[in-house]
């Protein structure tokens, strides 16, 4: 019996009944097939479904785990951040502890210094007093044997204790060094002091001041010039120091001196004095004389250089000192103001002036016999003076044949002089 397909509607004689319908075997074999593509279809659908639910899932997880490693660093940032925050702070409280401790240190070692230097100027003003008053005693001789003339005479001066009298001038008793020089000098006029600015950027650890400088200027052959130094330790530990010391005069040469002390050591933050001592011989040359003096640290050091002051240079001038030469034929009598004069003529070849002390005197007459005269009063001479009248009182005129002077005095320097000579006059009669 013939059949119907379902799906062509065409008669067939061998059919396939499938799913309850009738299908033409060409029609089977199609639905088949389309069923299958169907199916086919529907499994990728699914499994493109899957896959993307898969995707997203996977996409969820990571950036869970994204968001979970970020916060996870940006904790341990911050953490690193407040550790070194709290670094920092720890630093700069410490920084300024030790700046408020710096501050203190410096504060108590200005207190110190303060203190230090006072202690140092009162030991100097002690030790200066000491050495005047040793002065003072050195020099007493020179007022025991000095001669006390004219007014003090007669007041009965000779009376006085002697001691008193020193304590009364000081100053004029040092200036004093031999008997009948006269007690009131002027005070000399000291030198400026120069430095050499060599070392003025280095710390001064060693200082080197001046105590007595020179008078400015000198007569040659003058005695005991003497000039006092103070060196200063001014670092805080205790120092060997060596006087460095030069005396030149106008030609260079070198004047011999003696320093007392040539080395010492010095504690920290303390001062010694150095004295240097030196004659002047007769033959020196007139003209500038310098003194350089600079105090050195005696000590080698690997990598720097001993510690030295500033070098000190003290000048002064050299003149020749007076030097009274007798114009011959020049004595004679003169009256003024009805008193007897002998009245003698002078000349002076000395750079320096300087005055007579009334105790100077001559005698003249014959030899044998001669009278004596004293000057009474004091005379001042100056510096290359060529014409030096003296005039003497006198007892009685007389012949005049021999002058016999003895002059005591000092030169404008402070240098004593001293003249004893005796000059013949006239020629005695016998002698022709
Ligand atoms: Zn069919």
């Amino acid at each position: 019996m013939a059949r119907r397909c379902d799906r062509c509607r065409v008669e067939y004689e061998t059919g396939v009944d499938y799913g309850g319908k009738d299908y033409c075997m060409t029609c089977y074999v199609r639905v088949k097939q389309e069923e299958e593509i169907k199916i086919r279809k529907e499994r990728e659908a699914q499994e493109k479904r899957e896959m993307l639910k898969e995707k997203y899932i996977r996409e969820q997880l990571e950036k869970e785990m994204r968001e979970r490693e970020a916060a996870r660093k940006s904790t341990i940032l911050g953490e690193q951040e407040a550790a070194y925050r709290r670094q920092l702070e720890r630093y700069q409280h410490e920084q300024h502890r030790k700046e408020e401790e710096e501050k203190r240190r410096q504060e108590i070692m200005h207190e110190r210094m303060l203190q230090e230097m006072q202690l140092f100027q009162q030991r100097a003003q002690q030790k200066r007093q000491e050495e005047e008053e040793e002065e003072k005693k050195k020099h007493d001789w020179d007022v025991k044997t000095s001669v006390v003339y004219g007014e003090e005479k007669k007041e009965g001066a000779l009376k006085k204790p002697r001691r008193q009298f020193a304590e009364e001038v000081p100053f004029q008793l040092k200036k004093t060094s031999m008997p009948g020089v006269p007690l009131n000098l002027p005070e000399r006029e000291e030198v400026e002091v120069r430095y050499s600015s060599d070392f003025e950027e280095l710390p001064a650890e060693i200082l080197l001041d001046v105590r007595k400088s020179l008078p400015v200027s000198l007569s040659c052959g003058q005695k005991k010039n003497s000039v006092i130094l103070v060196g200063k330790n001014n670092s805080p530990n205790a120092l060997t120091v060596d006087l460095r010391c030069q005396i030149y005069d106008s030609k260079q040469k070198e004047v011999p001196f003696k320093a007392e002390p040539e080395h010492c050591a010095i504690a920290g933050g303390s001062a010694a004095d150095f004295t240097i001592r030196f004659d002047l011989p007769d033959e020196i040359p007139t003209g500038v004389l310098t003194l350089t003096a600079q105090l050195k640290e005696n000590a080698v050091y690997v990598g720097r250089e001993a510690a030295k002051s500033k070098e000190v240079v003290i000048t002064t001038k050299i003149k020749t000192p007076l030097s009274l030469e007798y114009k011959k034929g020049s004595a004679c009598f003169a009256e003024e103001e009805g008193k007897l004069l002998l009245q003698l003529e002078f000349s002076n070849r000395g750079e320096s002036g300087g005055t007579l002390n009334e105790n100077s005197s001559v005698s003249y007459g014959k030899a044998g016999s001669l009278e004596k005269a004293l000057l009474g009063q004091k005379a001042k001479i100056k510096g290359r003076q060529r014409k030096v009248i003296l005039k003497f009182p006198a007892q009685k005129k007389c012949e005049i044949e021999v002058l016999s002077f003895e002059f005591f005095g000092v030169d404008s320097n402070g240098k004593p002089y001293r003249m004893v000579k005796n000059v013949k006059e006239r020629q005695a009669p016998g002698e022709i």
